[in-house]
């Protein structure tokens, strides 16, 4: 590891402004995913800013009955919650079953935002990463690619976002809070993390001087009809292969709103917005969602690894939409498939 120096943030302002003087730092809350990319000579900051203090720890109400959660809420906190529980169960669900109950403890709602990438090139120094080092190459598109992308990738990257839960939050339409130099901005989940394209070495829209202040959630929650499918190489404390959030309001067996997020097959939490137009005012039967299915999959393309996934993301979508339809969501405490 290389040296560094340490500082501690009071306020958000402060942050900012250690920032800004030191554009080479990097913020610190959990340090779950920072501690190990500096272990790896990955991440190299000049400034480890110290954020653990700043008033970011509450979940509050918010006029028109949505949430605010601030950015170093644990995500253990979160999951737990009551009114994330009761209201937002989806988003409980794919915390659970993401990381260990020791890493949940620690990781922060803004750090799971930005954490990085897991392609094992990403962490290995001595091969080429445009993520890692742009214009080196990709070592992943003619290597190992078992747990890349098949949606929205580039001929510089393939990686995967990590996440789970930013596939719940994807589904919530949930909007971003940041503070910066020239004051605060809302960034719209969809809009905050990035597809790879050319500039793979950026994950997110976040400008270099803003720091993540708050989550906010929209009143509805889907929480009579949802589900978080993941599915991965075994059981517990594994990244997605495919996972699948869904959340449907349903009129008597009329789909009135329905939406489907997918985690472990893009560089960022993928929606379709034509492919969820049409479930609108359908049966909640397997027909439409097939048609769905069809739709969200049909830019997809598999590498010499990894192109099993795309019949594991269809059929994960189908049983996501088939639980959340029955209002039996997957348990993530017991890992029982239902
Ligand atoms: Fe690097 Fe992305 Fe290629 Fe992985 S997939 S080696 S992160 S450029």
């Amino acid at each position: 590891m290389i040296g560094f120096q340490y500082a501690r943030a009071a306020d958000v302002a402060d942050a900012v402004r250690l920032m800004v003087g030191d554009p080479t730092a990097k913020f610190v809350a959990g340090g779950t995913n920072l501690i190990d990319l500096m272990k790896m000579d990955v991440e190299r900051p000049t400034t480890v800013i110290d954020i653990n203090r700043l008033a970011l720890t509450e979940v509050e109400e918010i006029a028109g009955g949505g949430l605010r959660i601030g950015a170093l809420v644990r995500n253990t906190d979160l999951a737990y919650h009551p009114a994330v529980e009761k209201r937002y169960p989806v988003l409980a669900s794919a915390i659970m079953a993401g990381a260990s109950p020791q890493l949940r403890n620690m990781a922060s709602t803004g750090g799971n935002l930005l954490q990085r990438t897991r392609c094992h090139y990403f962490y290995d120094t001595v091969t080429p990463c445009n993520k890692r080092e742009p214009g080196s190459g990709c070592s992943a598109i003619d290597g190992h690619n078992r747990m890349h992308a098949i949606l929205g990738t580039s001929d510089a990257c393939i990686a995967v976002h990590p996440s789970d839960m930013c596939v719940a939050l994807a589904l919530l339409d949930a909007k971003v809070r940041v503070a910066g130099v020239s004051g605060e901005r809302m960034i719209a989940f969809a809009d905050f993390h990035r597809l790879p394209g050319d500039t793979p070495q950026r994950d997110t829209n976040l400008g270099a001087d803003e720091i993540i202040t708050s989550v906010e959630l929209p009143p509805r929650g889907f929480a009579s009809n949802y589900t978080y499918l993941k599915i991965r190489d075994r059981l517990s404390y594994a990244f997605a292969l495919v996972s699948v959030a869904v959340g449907l309001d349903l009129d008597g067996g009329i789909i009135t709103e329905g939406r489907c997020a997918l985690g472990g097959v893009a560089h960022k939490p993928w929606r379709d917005h034509e492919a969820e137009a049409v479930l609108r005012g359908q049966h909640a039967d397997p027909a439409t969602f097939a048609r769905a299915a069809e739709m969200l999959l049909r830019g997809a393309h598999g590498y010499a690894q990894n192109a099993f996934k795309i019949e594991l993301a269809r059929r994960c979508i189908l049983r996501a939409f088939a639980q959340a339809t029955r209002g039996t969501p997957q348990s993530q405490s017991s890992k029982k498939i239902v």
